[in-house]
């Protein structure tokens, strides 16, 4: 089988690297412990790729594309691709590599362009999952805010219970009244409070009746 190498930009990558199919590696050397790396990318350094190569392509078994890259893949990148397209033809094994690439630019081209970097510690990189690792846990603070705003009413009267207990006084709710439709004109709601009113309704029920004295038709227009 005929293995020709190919290019692929970061922004293609991007996208596709981290499907389960796609392998991607790293052959800096000792950059990789203090520069960061592409999440999930394996690292087999280019001093020492000879060597590993069949470890490589074990650990690859179940992948179809490899995708290559030193710091600027400029030389390190390229010719530990060309190294691995040669032990695969020797071989002449079936490893199931159908693609080899190399990146553009290499790792410092990907982290100029803004992709995401990894900085994890761990050998080899534990970064696999794409959806949990795609969203930013800071970015779900928020989410977990909502139920807290929710809670903010009840919370001040409970502080506010507590205040006026201390200085001896009775702290009454504050009837919460219904956010009004923003579609009914006002000075029709005022009537109907005011109708409400006079109809000697009090406490909870005075929020309810403006609706009975609209449909009854009990609110009459200025
Ligand atoms: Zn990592």
């Amino acid at each position: 089988m005929e293995r020709s190498i190919s290019y692929i930009t970061s922004t293609q990558l991007l996208p596709l690297h981290r499907r389960p199919n796609i392998a991607i590696i790293d052959v800096r050397d000792e950059e990789r412990n203090y520069d960061g790396h592409i999440a999930g990318s394996l690292h087999y350094a280019s001093g020492s790729f000879d060597d590993r190569i069949s470890h490589l392509v074990q650990n690859v078994k179940d992948k179809d594309t490899l995708v290559f890259h030193c710091a600027l893949s400029q030389v390190r990148g390229p010719t530990c691709a060309r190294r691995l397209v040669n032990y695969l033809d020797e071989k002449k094994q079936d490893s199931g590599i159908k693609n080899i690439m190399i990146l553009e630019r290499g790792f410092n081209g990907w982290e100029a362009a803004g992709k995401p970097v990894c900085r994890c510690v761990d050998v080899p990189c534990k970064v696999q999952s794409p959806n949990l690792n795609m969203v930013c846990v800071m970015c779900l603070v928020p989410l977990f805010l909502i139920p807290l705003i929710n809670l903010l009413p009840r919370i001040i009267d409970l502080l506010m219970a507590k205040v006026y207990a201390l200085l001896g006084w009775e702290y009454r709710k504050p009837a919460r009244v219904p956010p009004a439709c923003p579609f009914k004109p006002v000075a029709k709601n005022d009537n109907a409070t005011k109708v409400a009113a006079e109809t000697g309704t009090e406490g909870t029920e005075a929020i309810a009746k403006p609706i009975v004295a609209e449909e009854t038709g009990g609110v009459k227009h200025d």
